[in-house]
């Protein structure tokens, strides 16, 4: 939703996530130490998922890659399959939302890709999304960048 693209497996081997990490040039995010270890080893991006909180753990990252905690729904990407999302006309998703939310909500967001087509509003996930980068927010600023040599 930040408008980074990322690829979410939870269901790979550990070698499999190398593997995909090194042919993609991706920056791999584990909360595993074991395979952060292996990763750095190897030369791969890597990078150890930390923190007590949901809020604590996003904050260590923003820290790492200096990421903007805000979201632009024009930057987002859909949460389900990572394309690109465009706000849409509420004619359009008539039918496709509840009744109530159809009701309630104004402003929609579809993902732009055919077989997945989700749509998107400002419910209370989304405020609860907002709530943990306003916390992670806050975190990142009661403790500012140290200098660690790490760039
Ligand atoms: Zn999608």
């Amino acid at each position: 939703m930040l408008g980074y693209e990322t690829v979410y497996e939870n269901d790979r081997s550990d070698n499999e996530l190398l593997a995909a990490t090194k042919r993609d040039s991706l920056i791999l995010l584990t909360s595993d130490e074991e395979l952060y270890r292996t990763a750095s080893i190897r030369g791969l991006e890597s990078f150890l998922i930390q923190g007590r909180t949901e809020p604590e753990r996003l904050a260590n990252l923003a820290r790492r890659y200096n990421l903007a905690l805000k979201i632009n729904p024009k930057d987002s990407r859909c949460p389900t399959c990572g394309s690109p999302i465009r706000e849409t006309s509420k004619d359009e998703v008539e039918g496709a939302v509840p009744p109530a939310t159809f009701k309630v909500y104004s402003t929609f967001w579809v993902c732009t890709n055919p077989n997945c087509a989700k749509v998107y509003w400002q419910g209370s996930h989304w405020k609860k999304i907002e709530q943990t980068l306003e916390t992670a927010k806050k975190i990142l600023d009661s403790k500012p960048n140290t200098p660690t040599g790490a760039k």
